[in-house]
């Protein structure tokens, strides 16, 4: 029996392991894919507090000291996809495809994933052409052609990242403007490489095997229009960046929710006693990494303060 297991080693989850371990809990983290969720995505980060850009500092490299305190602090570690969870009564259950554990309490820690960009015949091209994640895939369109679509911070700083590696750069938006901050829009407008498509949609996507051509449709006039990869590079990019979803279907009829976002106070109490929320699934103002890691200590603590109010 864990004091309590944490799910998802994203920041939140790795600032509950650390908090966790260092207040000597019995403490499990369970983790489906690699350390980091969604900020080991990229290689940009310049806001949270004492991360120094340079050449040798990226979301990963955060990650990979967020993990090695977790690891000096005592926190058990498992690698497994967290399959269901029974949340109600005194002892909390989880089910892993290798296992099942129980514990006291629970930190639920899993945030979220990259919005489908919603064009027809997606499924089929994602990983043939079509990705969410510039740094995972940016070197594989090395001299191609780009598309990103979105028009926020996430895309456009990724759109430029892109321009390292592509020949060319486009961002499809389905306004006028872009809403990215002005500093950034700044930049980008300035990079002889960057394209943009205004009040634009991606309809459908297409090719033999690998992403070979896009419909896309202006949404003032209805026109469409095909690209088609180059003859010689034979595919081309396709990068969404248009927001996220919670991964919450896991907890769903269990915890409170509110359009698909869990619903804390704010000690990340959920509805129901012992079990905690933080991070990115949370129903909050501001996802960013500075406020899951800032969730996660809180929860740890509670859940520690939960324990001894039991005992
Ligand atoms: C491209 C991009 C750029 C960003 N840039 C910045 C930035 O510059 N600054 C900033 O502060 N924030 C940035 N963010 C936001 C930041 O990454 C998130 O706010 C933060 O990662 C949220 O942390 P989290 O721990 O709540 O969730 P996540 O990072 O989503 O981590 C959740 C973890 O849970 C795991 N998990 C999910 N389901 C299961 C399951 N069933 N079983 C086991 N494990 C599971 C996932 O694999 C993942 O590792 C960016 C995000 C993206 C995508």
């Amino acid at each position: 029996m864990y004091d309590v297991i944490i799910l998802g080693a994203g920041p939140a989850g790795l600032a509950a392991g650390l908090y966790a371990g260092r207040s000597r809990m019995n403490a499990l983290l369970i983790e489906k894919g690699q350390d980091g969720g969604q900020i080991a995505t990229t290689n940009e980060i310049e806001n949270y507090p004492g991360q120094i850009v340079d050449e040798e500092e990226s979301g990963p490299s955060l990650i990979a000291r967020m993990s090695k305190q977790v690891e000096k602090f005592g926190c058990e570690r498992i690698s497994d996809v967290v399959q269901s969870v029974e949340l109600a009564g005194d002892v909390k259950k989880v089910v892993c495809a290798g296992g099942e554990y129980e514990a006291k309490t629970i930190i639920l820690a899993t945030g979220a994933h990259s919005r489908p960009i919603g064009c027809k015949n997606e499924g089929q091209y994602v990983g043939k052409g079509i990705s969410f994640c510039a740094t995972c895939d940016a070197n594989f369109f090395e001299d191609f052609e780009v598309y990103v679509v979105g028009g926020g911070d996430s895309a456009v700083e990724e759109a430029m990242y892109l321009t390292n590696f592509a020949r060319k750069v486009t961002i499809i938006h389905r306004r006028d403007e872009l809403r990215a901050a002005k500093s950034i829009q700044e930049k980008a407008f300035a990079n002889p490489k960057m394209n943009f498509m205004w009040d634009s949609v991606v309809e459908e996507v297409g090719g033999e095997g690998m992403l070979g051509w896009m419909d896309v449709r202006n949404v003032k006039t209805d026109e469409i229009t095909r690209i088609e990869a180059d003859e010689d590079d034979g595919i081309f990019g396709l990068f969404g960046f248009i927001g996220f979803l919670p991964n919450t279907e896991l907890f769903e009829g269990q915890v409170e929710l509110e359009n698909g976002y869990i619903l804390t106070d704010d000690n990340m109490a959920t509805n129901i006693p012992g079990v905690f929320a933080a991070g990115d699934l949370r129903k909050k103002s501001l996802r960013q990494v500075v406020t899951a890691a800032a969730d996660g200590a809180i929860a740890a603590t509670q859940a520690l303060k939960y324990i001894e109010h039991a005992e």
